[in-house]
């Protein structure tokens, strides 16, 4: 049995508790944020290796997961369908996951407000310490801290996001509040909008208390904007108070004028039904989007070998792919893998990188792939000419299964 540290107790840090805790082993989560995560997030794409990592963590993974959704579709601004695809699919939700995964983990494995501040090679294992001072030893420390991660900024400070040069808006809308002819034309499928140069998106998630039942659901959005760096983004995350939040905008402190001038945009350049639900959703947010690449996800110069990066804090695909939690559990599954193969030691670490690194990296190819007509170059123009309605909406946010890590750009051999 290996004594192993999780920084981070989101999804990626609780599924490779439940993995290991499972196969033995003395886990113990260290999460940064005092209060517990539920209630926030939106919606998640499941894919079929994300419902085995659940349930080989131990959590319980049946109907209730998400909406099943049968088809897709793009709206055109009149509202009328330009296309449509039969792509069956599970959506879930961020917080539904999160109550899966806690329910599946001991509390006694777990805690809040233990913030990580960095981390020290020892003699066969790690000293990880904490805000305020207290020490922890283990055999090893995970980090799955995030995009932003601190124990990555320490071992591999040079590695940074890069701001791909748009922002997406989100938000949940109650099924309840929509009018019939949105919830009969959009709520029941994957739909897409495509104004050009942008990408408007979403599917039916579950709603309060993870209610499944018709009329109690939510559409979850996702409008991808573009938003030069500098100023363009700047006065998005600047608060209604005139306070920039440049490391990211907490839903609440997004200005009312930014979402009012969203709102307006949306009744110009959509289909009235993807106006309709951005108009009804209470608190839109906004998240800039990154790519993120780290060259190791575990080296002997990362504390002796005995740190693995895992998640966010190693890879962040842009959510074109709607791949990040699956990500984060295939990295759970091959860690908890090679450490069961080769002990809690340095070369189970390098098992584990030489496994998910190049399989990260496709993943965040493809999404900067899918992602590279919504940017623009110095002079404004589209980085690659506008991609046709019927190829975003039977390449975006699909199984894995259906495309060559290769060839980011290939079709998915789906009929
Ligand atoms: C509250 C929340 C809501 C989210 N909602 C969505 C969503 O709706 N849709 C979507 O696609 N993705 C969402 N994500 C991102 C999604 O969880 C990740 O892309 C994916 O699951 C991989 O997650 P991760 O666990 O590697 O990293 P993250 O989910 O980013 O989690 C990192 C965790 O580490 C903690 N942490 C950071 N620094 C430290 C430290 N120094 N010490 C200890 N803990 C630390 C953070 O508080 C956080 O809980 C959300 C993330 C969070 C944290």
């Amino acid at each position: 049995m290996a004594r192993i540290l999780i920084a981070g107790g989101s999804l990626g840090g609780l599924m490779a508790a439940n993995l290991l805790l499972r196969d033995g082993h003395a886990v113990q989560v260290l999460e940064r944020s005092p209060r517990s995560l539920q209630g926030r997030g939106a919606g998640i794409v499941t894919h079929d290796s994300l419902r085995q990592a659940l349930g080989a963590g131990g959590a319980q993974v049946d109907h209730t997961l998400g909406v099943a959704v049968a088809s897709r579709v793009v709206l055109q601004p009149d509202g009328r369908a330009l296309c449509g695809w039969a792509y069956p699919q599970v959506l879930t939700s961020w917080g539904r996951l999160y109550t899966l995964l806690r329910a599946a983990l001991p509390q006694d494995h777990h805690r809040l407000g233990a913030a990580v501040t960095g981390v020290e090679h020892q003699a066969d294992g790690v000293q990880v310490s904490l805000a305020g001072g207290e020490r922890l030893e283990a055999d090893l420390l995970i980090a799955a801290d995030g995009i932003r991660s601190t124990v990555r900024a320490q071992l591999l400070p040079q590695v940074q996001p890069e701001y791909a040069g748009y922002v997406a808006w989100r938000g949940v809308c109650d099924e309840d509040l929509l009018s019939r002819h949105t919830r009969d034309t959009l709520f029941p499928h994957f739909g897409f909008g495509l104004p050009a140069g942008e990408q408007m998106l979403g599917y039916p998630v579950a709603g309060a208390g993870d209610s499944l039942a018709v009329g109690e659901r939510r559409w979850n959005f996702v409008w991808y904007r573009p938003a030069a760096a500098g100023a363009d983004l700047d006065a998005l995350l600047t608060d209604a108070d005139g306070v920039l939040h440049r490391g990211g905008i907490a839903p609440q402190q997004v200005s009312w004028r930014q979402i009012a001038a969203m709102r307006d945009a949306a009744r110009r350049l959509l289909a009235p039904q993807f106006a309709e639900i951005v108009e009804k959703t209470a608190l839109p947010f906004l998240q800039p989007i990154y790519d993120l690449v780290s060259p190791q996800l575990a080296s002997p110069e990362m504390a002796g070998g005995r740190v693995a990066l895992l998640g966010d804090a190693a890879f962040v695909a842009r959510p074109h792919v709607g791949m990040g939690v699956s990500k984060a559990g295939d990295d759970a599954v091959a860690l908890t893998q090679c450490i069961a193969e080769h002990g809690a030691t340095p070369a189970a670490l390098l098992q584990y990188d030489r496994i998910r690194r190049p399989a990260g990296l496709a993943v965040v190819q493809r999404a900067r792939w899918l992602g590279a007509y919504l940017q623009t170059n110095a002079q404004g123009a589209a980085a690659l000419p506008l991609r046709s309605a019927d190829e975003v909406m039977r390449q975006t946010a699909i199984d894995a299964r259906h495309f060559d890590p290769e060839s980011p750009g290939s079709l998915p051999s789906l009929s």
